[in-house]
């Protein structure tokens, strides 16, 4: 075979057979009889296209629609690197979407696949995001484009703190500025590293840590961080399958025992959406990594699967599957009840909608769903639950951090010990006034102060069922809304419209 000339900005190997890249910087030329894909990113049209759809049900100023839709700042840049006895230049974005609050906050990406692109839809979604769930920051991303896995730790830790230089150099990165946070290839180790970058830059800055969130614990994190994501993902999914009335015309009974799922990826949030959906009673009866995919119609045991990938390196050949799919891509389209991935965007895509069994789609991740895809799923009666909604437990939690690294204390830290001594005296009230003696088990469960990780839960809870049912209730009262997502734009858009035009900035 003859090339003639071969520019690839990334490849990704494991394609379905028939897979077409849609937010992909893809671009190969080859002989002229081979020609494979010159196909331009559009993911952020994608995201525009949605506040498009929705703005038709709002009132607001074409004008101001552009403005909410439009990316405020886009940051580029590269920087060298040591590699052995060479150097290479590492390719990075911070994208601020909108500044219609203050800070901006969205994580950092690590992966070879990352595009300006990918990271302008991406701040984009967090700044629909962070409104769908009133959390009050603009949305931001960013981008380093390496695959974390080829270089060493030292490296890591030195493109990392490279990067954080970078964006404090043009005021990218601060605690009332950006605020980053972990998304796909990175997570609390590289925002530690972010985090001591940032502080060593700005000695003696007293708010410094809250720069970034999803930090270790021992650095200043919160508890509950790490879960957050896929926690809310559980709780999203909870809620949805809750309405007897949604849930009917899908032949489903309410509640999520006994719900057959099948989760894509074994990272953060896959696995814990995983866990917390097996606490609720689901049985998980796929499991799709990018190696492969497995199933069995009984059910997994998450911490097996795991444990057998750990040690062998692939999801692949563990013993209690019935089938396993080296297309991990296959590993979608098995009966279940609920999909839910939580890789990668555009893993569903209209060359395999029509394969996709499951009645429920819960974007964990952002972005999996094309819309030709959502659109032909929401066509024959499914529900997706949309991203931007769905995976906004992370921020929702990292708001918390960032409020703990404000305030300087750790929640519950004042009252807990006030609220037990409160509840004793109450239940030696009780005692004495009746006549009742309460067990040393009653007299604990009553008496017991919340802990930073229960209030964190209980806020994080409050936030996606609350969110979930304004989403829900602004579908039904408009009737041609067709989907949650575009209820949950509306939503957005008009929080975004209302805080631009209480700022003066619009009239
Ligand atoms: P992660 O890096 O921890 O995990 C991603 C997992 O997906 C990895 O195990 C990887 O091997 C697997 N994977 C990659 N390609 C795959 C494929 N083709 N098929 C099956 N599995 C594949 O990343 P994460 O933090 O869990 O993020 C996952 C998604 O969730 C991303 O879209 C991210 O933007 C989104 N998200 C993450 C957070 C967060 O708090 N981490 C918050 C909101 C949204």
């Amino acid at each position: 075979m003859e090339f003639c000339v071969c520019k690839i900005d990334f490849f990704c190997v494991n394609f379905a057979p028939n897979f077409k890249p849609n937010y992909l910087n893809f671009h190969i030329m080859a002989k002229a009889s081979e020609v494979v894909f010159n196909e331009e990113p559009h993911f952020y049209q994608d995201v525009c296209g949605f506040v498009d759809q929705a703005a038709q049900f709002t009132k607001h100023d074409k004008g101001l629609i552009n403005q909410i839709k439009a990316c405020n700042s886009v940051y580029r840049f590269q920087f060298p690197i040591r590699k052995g006895n060479s150097f290479e230049i590492i390719h990075a974005w911070r994208v601020e979407h909108s500044h219609h609050m203050s800070p901006t906050k969205g994580g950092i990406r690590y992966s070879e696949m990352v595009n300006e692109d990918e990271v302008m839809a991406l701040a984009a979604l967090m700044t629909y995001k962070c409104a769908i769930v009133n959390v009050p920051f603009g949305g931001a991303k960013g981008g380093i484009k390496i695959n974390p896995k080829n270089y060493s730790l030292a490296e890591l830790e030195n493109i990392t703190r490279r990067y954080t230089v970078e964006l404090t150099k043009k005021n990218f990165i601060g605690p009332g500025i950006d605020v980053p946070a972990p998304d796909y290839g990175s997570g609390e180790r590289e925002m530690s590293w972010i985090a001591d970058t940032y502080l060593t830059m700005n000695p003696g800055s007293l708010d410094a840590l809250g720069c970034v969130t999803g930090k270790p614990i021992a650095l200043h994190g919160i508890a509950g961080r790490k879960e957050a994501t896929g926690r809310g993902v559980a709780y999203a999914i909870r809620e949805c399958v809750s309405f007897a009335e949604d849930m009917k015309p899908l032949g489903l009974t309410t509640g999520l025992s006994g719900k057959k799922i099948i989760v894509q990826g074994l990272g953060n949030v896959g696995y814990y959406t995983t866990k917390f959906l097996l606490e609720y009673g689901a049985i998980i009866v796929g499991l799709c990594e990018f190696e492969g995919a497995i199933y069995n119609e009984n059910g997994l045991d998450l911490e097996e699967v795991f444990n057998h990938r750990k040690s062998t390196g692939s999801i692949l050949g563990f013993s209690k599957a019935t089938k396993e799919f080296k297309n991990s891509a296959e590993g979608l389209e098995q009966e279940c009840d609920v999909l839910v991935p939580a890789a990668l965007e555009n893993q569903i895509t209209e060359h395999n909608i029509a394969r996709i069994k499951a009645k429920i789609i819960a974007e964990a991740a952002n972005g999996p769903t094309s819309p030709a895809a959502a659109a032909a799923f929401i066509n024959r009666g499914g529900i997706i639950i949309p991203d931007m909604y769905a995976n906004a437990g992370g921020v929702t939690v990292s708001y918390f951090e960032w409020l703990k690294n404000l305030s300087h204390v750790a929640f519950g830290r004042m009252g807990r010990r006030y609220d037990e001594n409160s509840n004793i005296n109450i239940m030696n009230l009780i005692e004495s006034t009746t006549g009742m003696t309460l067990t040393n088990e009653q007299r604990m469960v009553v008496a017991k102060g919340a802990s930073e990780l229960e209030l964190v839960n209980s806020g994080l809870e409050d936030t996606m069922v609350r969110s979930y049912h304004e989403i829900r209730e602004l579908k039904m009262r408009t009737p041609k809304i067709d989907s949650l997502r575009t209820a949950a734009f509306v939503g957005a858009v008009d929080k975004i419209a209302v805080s631009y035009m209480n700022m003066g900035v619009w009239p």
